[in-house]
Protein backbone atom coordinates (compact mmCIF):
# COMPACT_ATOMS: atom_id res chain seq x y z
CA UNK A 1 0.00 0.00 0.00
CA UNK A 2 0.97 3.54 -0.79
CA UNK A 3 2.93 5.51 2.15
CA UNK A 4 1.19 8.51 3.70
CA UNK A 5 1.45 11.57 2.38
CA UNK A 6 2.95 14.24 5.24
CA UNK A 7 2.06 17.59 3.33
CA UNK A 8 -2.13 15.77 2.31
CA UNK A 9 -2.33 15.19 6.65
CA UNK A 10 -2.70 11.67 5.98
CA UNK A 11 -2.93 9.85 9.27
CA UNK A 12 -5.01 6.76 8.48
CA UNK A 13 -7.41 5.26 11.22
CA UNK A 14 -6.97 1.71 12.27
CA UNK A 15 -8.60 1.07 15.57
CA UNK A 16 -12.31 -0.83 14.71
CA UNK A 17 -13.73 0.79 17.90
CA UNK A 18 -13.18 4.12 17.20
CA UNK A 19 -14.47 3.67 13.61
CA UNK A 20 -17.82 1.94 14.93
CA UNK A 21 -17.74 4.75 17.18
CA UNK A 22 -17.51 7.43 14.49
CA UNK A 23 -20.44 5.51 12.45
CA UNK A 24 -22.74 5.07 15.35
CA UNK A 25 -22.27 8.74 16.26
CA UNK A 26 -23.07 9.39 12.52
CA UNK A 27 -26.01 6.70 12.47
CA UNK A 28 -26.66 7.27 8.96
CA UNK A 29 -29.87 6.55 7.78
CA UNK A 30 -30.94 5.12 4.34
CA UNK A 31 -32.68 8.69 3.19
CA UNK A 32 -28.87 10.51 3.42
CA UNK A 33 -27.09 12.43 1.60
CA UNK A 34 -23.40 11.98 3.17
CA UNK A 35 -19.79 13.56 2.11
CA UNK A 36 -16.86 12.48 3.18
CA UNK A 37 -13.98 14.66 3.41
CA UNK A 38 -10.50 12.96 2.81
CA UNK A 39 -11.75 9.03 2.62
CA UNK A 40 -8.42 8.17 2.37
CA UNK A 41 -8.07 4.39 2.05
CA UNK A 42 -11.76 4.04 3.35
CA UNK A 43 -11.47 3.67 7.02
CA UNK A 44 -14.96 4.91 8.03
CA UNK A 45 -16.10 5.08 4.29
CA UNK A 46 -17.22 1.59 3.61
CA UNK A 47 -19.40 1.40 7.00
CA UNK A 48 -21.16 4.45 5.69
CA UNK A 49 -21.67 3.36 2.45
CA UNK A 50 -23.31 0.43 3.25
CA UNK A 51 -25.90 2.81 5.89
CA UNK A 52 -26.86 5.77 3.64
CA UNK A 53 -28.39 6.84 0.27
CA UNK A 54 -26.23 8.45 -1.53
CA UNK A 55 -22.24 8.56 -1.24
CA UNK A 56 -19.99 11.49 -2.15
CA UNK A 57 -16.07 11.05 -1.44
CA UNK A 58 -14.14 14.57 -1.53
CA UNK A 59 -10.19 12.83 -2.18
CA UNK A 60 -7.52 14.98 -2.48
CA UNK A 61 -4.71 12.60 -3.09
CA UNK A 62 -4.82 11.27 -6.65
CA UNK A 63 -3.98 7.67 -6.03
CA UNK A 64 -6.16 7.35 -3.25
CA UNK A 65 -9.02 9.19 -4.90
CA UNK A 66 -8.00 6.51 -8.14
CA UNK A 67 -8.66 3.18 -5.59
CA UNK A 68 -11.94 4.57 -4.14
CA UNK A 69 -13.04 5.38 -7.84
CA UNK A 70 -12.30 1.62 -8.77
CA UNK A 71 -13.54 0.12 -5.16
CA UNK A 72 -17.00 1.41 -5.78
CA UNK A 73 -16.78 1.42 -10.06
CA UNK A 74 -20.83 -0.73 -9.59
CA UNK A 75 -21.95 0.56 -6.33
CA UNK A 76 -24.25 3.50 -8.12
CA UNK A 77 -24.83 5.65 -5.06
CA UNK A 78 -21.18 6.13 -4.49
CA UNK A 79 -19.16 8.95 -6.73
CA UNK A 80 -15.44 9.79 -5.71
CA UNK A 81 -14.90 13.38 -6.27
CA UNK A 82 -10.83 13.96 -7.04
CA UNK A 83 -10.73 17.31 -5.29
CA UNK A 84 -9.55 19.63 -2.91
CA UNK A 85 -12.27 20.06 -0.06
CA UNK A 86 -10.76 23.55 0.28
CA UNK A 87 -11.96 24.42 -3.28
CA UNK A 88 -15.30 22.45 -3.69
CA UNK A 89 -18.42 24.09 -3.91
CA UNK A 90 -20.71 21.56 -1.46
CA UNK A 91 -23.88 23.44 -2.64
CA UNK A 92 -23.28 21.81 -6.20
CA UNK A 93 -24.19 18.22 -4.17
CA UNK A 94 -27.59 19.77 -2.87
CA UNK A 95 -28.89 20.27 0.06
CA UNK A 96 -29.17 18.55 3.35
CA UNK A 97 -25.15 17.24 3.57
CA UNK A 98 -24.51 14.97 6.07
CA UNK A 99 -20.39 15.99 6.21
CA UNK A 100 -18.25 13.50 7.63
CA UNK A 101 -14.59 13.43 8.06
CA UNK A 102 -11.32 12.30 9.71
CA UNK A 103 -10.26 15.75 8.43
CA UNK A 104 -6.92 16.52 7.31
CA UNK A 105 -5.21 18.49 10.47
CA UNK A 106 -2.86 20.39 8.16
CA UNK A 107 -6.01 22.60 6.65
CA UNK A 108 -8.71 22.18 9.20
CA UNK A 109 -9.12 25.69 10.46
CA UNK A 110 -9.56 26.91 7.01
CA UNK A 111 -11.61 24.26 6.04
CA UNK A 112 -13.89 24.74 9.12
CA UNK A 113 -14.31 28.45 7.90
CA UNK A 114 -15.31 26.99 4.13
CA UNK A 115 -17.54 25.08 5.58
CA UNK A 116 -19.09 27.48 7.26
CA UNK A 117 -19.39 29.19 4.03
CA UNK A 118 -21.59 26.46 2.95
CA UNK A 119 -23.70 25.82 5.86
CA UNK A 120 -27.02 26.58 3.73
CA UNK A 121 -26.77 23.09 2.16
CA UNK A 122 -25.32 21.21 5.22
CA UNK A 123 -27.60 18.78 7.63
CA UNK A 124 -24.86 18.18 10.23
CA UNK A 125 -21.63 17.48 10.41
CA UNK A 126 -19.09 14.70 12.43
CA UNK A 127 -15.70 15.51 11.97
CA UNK A 128 -12.06 14.30 13.77
CA UNK A 129 -9.69 16.63 14.33
CA UNK A 130 -6.60 17.98 17.20
CA UNK A 131 -8.64 18.02 20.26
CA UNK A 132 -6.63 21.35 20.59
CA UNK A 133 -8.95 22.50 17.82
CA UNK A 134 -11.88 20.59 18.87
CA UNK A 135 -11.30 22.77 22.72
CA UNK A 136 -11.18 25.39 20.90
CA UNK A 137 -14.29 25.26 18.63
CA UNK A 138 -16.73 24.81 21.94
CA UNK A 139 -14.71 27.21 24.42
CA UNK A 140 -16.91 29.53 26.76
CA UNK A 141 -15.63 33.45 27.16
CA UNK A 142 -13.09 33.55 29.90
CA UNK A 143 -10.47 30.85 28.48
CA UNK A 144 -7.64 30.89 26.79
CA UNK A 145 -8.90 28.66 23.83
CA UNK A 146 -11.89 31.38 23.20
CA UNK A 147 -11.45 33.00 19.94
CA UNK A 148 -12.54 33.80 16.33
CA UNK A 149 -12.99 30.31 15.45
CA UNK A 150 -15.33 29.19 18.26
CA UNK A 151 -17.00 32.44 17.99
CA UNK A 152 -17.78 32.46 14.20
CA UNK A 153 -18.81 28.79 14.33
CA UNK A 154 -20.92 29.26 17.81
CA UNK A 155 -23.18 31.58 15.70
CA UNK A 156 -24.38 29.09 13.16
CA UNK A 157 -23.92 25.81 14.87
CA UNK A 158 -24.32 23.82 17.80
CA UNK A 159 -20.65 22.13 18.82
CA UNK A 160 -20.75 19.07 20.74
CA UNK A 161 -17.22 17.34 21.53
CA UNK A 162 -18.13 13.50 21.48
CA UNK A 163 -15.04 11.62 22.61
CA UNK A 164 -11.10 11.92 22.04
CA UNK A 165 -9.07 9.55 20.38
CA UNK A 166 -5.97 8.39 21.15
CA UNK A 167 -2.87 9.09 18.48
CA UNK A 168 -2.32 4.83 18.40
CA UNK A 169 -5.50 4.60 16.73
CA UNK A 170 -4.07 5.95 13.36
CA UNK A 171 -1.25 5.03 11.17
CA UNK A 172 0.92 6.52 11.00
CA UNK A 173 0.49 8.05 14.52
CA UNK A 174 0.03 11.88 14.92
CA UNK A 175 1.73 14.02 17.43
CA UNK A 176 -1.31 14.96 19.08
CA UNK A 177 -4.79 14.17 20.72
CA UNK A 178 -7.24 13.60 18.26
CA UNK A 179 -11.54 14.27 19.00
CA UNK A 180 -14.66 13.80 17.24
CA UNK A 181 -17.09 16.83 17.03
CA UNK A 182 -20.57 17.27 16.03
CA UNK A 183 -21.83 20.42 14.67
CA UNK A 184 -25.71 21.10 13.89
CA UNK A 185 -26.97 24.15 12.52
CA UNK A 186 -28.59 26.39 14.93
CA UNK A 187 -32.69 27.27 14.15
CA UNK A 188 -33.01 30.23 12.02
CA UNK A 189 -34.40 32.46 15.01
CA UNK A 190 -31.37 31.90 16.77
CA UNK A 191 -29.47 35.71 16.82
CA UNK A 192 -27.11 35.56 14.07
CA UNK A 193 -24.47 38.69 12.67
CA UNK A 194 -26.29 40.50 9.65
CA UNK A 195 -22.51 40.33 7.80
CA UNK A 196 -20.14 37.31 9.10
CA UNK A 197 -17.51 38.76 7.36
CA UNK A 198 -17.79 42.03 8.53
CA UNK A 199 -17.96 40.15 12.35
CA UNK A 200 -14.93 37.61 11.14
CA UNK A 201 -12.82 40.49 10.68
CA UNK A 202 -13.73 42.36 13.69
CA UNK A 203 -12.66 38.95 15.68
CA UNK A 204 -9.40 38.58 13.98
CA UNK A 205 -8.28 42.66 14.92
CA UNK A 206 -9.61 42.04 18.13
CA UNK A 207 -8.39 38.85 18.81
CA UNK A 208 -4.64 39.35 16.94
CA UNK A 209 -4.51 41.97 20.04
CA UNK A 210 -5.91 39.64 23.20
CA UNK A 211 -4.12 41.29 25.84
CA UNK A 212 -5.17 44.44 24.91
CA UNK A 213 -8.56 45.65 25.83
CA UNK A 214 -11.45 45.98 23.81
CA UNK A 215 -11.24 50.18 23.50
CA UNK A 216 -7.44 50.00 22.36
CA UNK A 217 -7.59 47.16 20.49
CA UNK A 218 -10.65 47.99 18.40
CA UNK A 219 -9.46 51.99 18.72
CA UNK A 220 -9.77 52.42 14.74
CA UNK A 221 -13.13 50.70 14.14
CA UNK A 222 -14.85 51.95 17.44
CA UNK A 223 -16.01 54.57 19.66
CA UNK A 224 -17.07 54.88 23.30
CA UNK A 225 -20.37 55.24 21.92
CA UNK A 226 -20.85 51.81 20.00
CA UNK A 227 -19.79 49.98 23.08
CA UNK A 228 -22.21 52.27 25.13
CA UNK A 229 -24.86 51.78 22.33
CA UNK A 230 -24.74 47.76 22.89
CA UNK A 231 -23.86 47.69 26.48
CA UNK A 232 -20.23 46.67 26.38
CA UNK A 233 -17.85 47.50 28.70
CA UNK A 234 -14.62 48.35 26.69
CA UNK A 235 -12.48 48.07 29.11
CA UNK A 236 -12.68 44.05 29.18
CA UNK A 237 -10.64 41.96 27.20
CA UNK A 238 -12.03 40.30 23.20
CA UNK A 239 -11.87 36.85 25.38
CA UNK A 240 -14.56 37.95 28.27
CA UNK A 241 -17.21 38.75 25.27
CA UNK A 242 -19.84 36.77 24.21
CA UNK A 243 -21.00 35.35 21.22
CA UNK A 244 -24.02 37.42 21.39
CA UNK A 245 -21.95 40.97 22.43
CA UNK A 246 -20.04 40.22 19.81
CA UNK A 247 -22.92 39.77 17.45
CA UNK A 248 -24.31 43.18 18.96
CA UNK A 249 -21.02 44.78 18.39
CA UNK A 250 -20.37 44.16 14.65
CA UNK A 251 -23.90 44.78 13.93
CA UNK A 252 -23.96 47.90 15.15
CA UNK A 253 -20.53 48.83 13.45
CA UNK A 254 -22.29 47.91 10.43
CA UNK A 255 -25.00 50.03 10.75
CA UNK A 256 -22.96 52.95 11.44
CA UNK A 257 -20.93 52.19 8.51
CA UNK A 258 -23.60 52.40 6.64
CA UNK A 259 -25.39 55.40 8.44
CA UNK A 260 -22.07 57.30 7.45
CA UNK A 261 -21.29 56.23 3.91
CA UNK A 262 -25.16 57.27 3.48
CA UNK A 263 -24.60 60.84 4.91
CA UNK A 264 -21.02 61.13 2.84
N1 LIG B 1 -10.65 9.17 6.40
C1 LIG B 1 -9.42 8.40 6.36
C2 LIG B 1 -8.18 9.27 6.03
C3 LIG B 1 -7.93 10.41 6.96
S1 LIG B 1 -6.38 11.22 6.64
C4 LIG B 1 -9.25 7.66 7.66
O1 LIG B 1 -9.87 8.03 8.64
O2 LIG B 1 -8.46 6.71 7.69
C5 LIG B 1 -6.92 12.68 5.79
C6 LIG B 1 -7.32 12.41 4.35
O3 LIG B 1 -7.66 13.66 3.75
C7 LIG B 1 -6.24 11.81 3.46
O4 LIG B 1 -6.78 10.78 2.69
C8 LIG B 1 -5.78 13.00 2.59
O5 LIG B 1 -5.27 12.59 1.32
C9 LIG B 1 -7.06 13.77 2.46
N2 LIG B 1 -6.90 15.20 2.18
C10 LIG B 1 -5.89 16.03 2.59
N3 LIG B 1 -6.12 17.28 2.20
C11 LIG B 1 -7.31 17.27 1.53
C12 LIG B 1 -8.08 18.28 0.86
N4 LIG B 1 -7.67 19.55 0.83
N5 LIG B 1 -9.23 17.90 0.26
C13 LIG B 1 -9.65 16.61 0.29
N6 LIG B 1 -8.96 15.63 0.91
C14 LIG B 1 -7.80 15.94 1.50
Amino acid sequence: MARARRRFGQHFLVDPGVIDAIVDAIAPAREDVLVEIGPGRGAITEPLVRRCGRFHGIELDRDLAAALARRYADTPHVTIHEADALRFDFATLGGNLRVVGNLPYNVSTPLLFHLLDARAAIADMHVMLQNEVVERMAASPGVKAYGRLGIMLGCFFDIEPLFTVPPEAFEPAPEVVSAVVRLRPLPDSAMQPRDAGALSALLARAFSQRRKTLRNALRDVAADADFAAVNIDPRLRPENIAIEDWIALSDRLATATDNASRTR
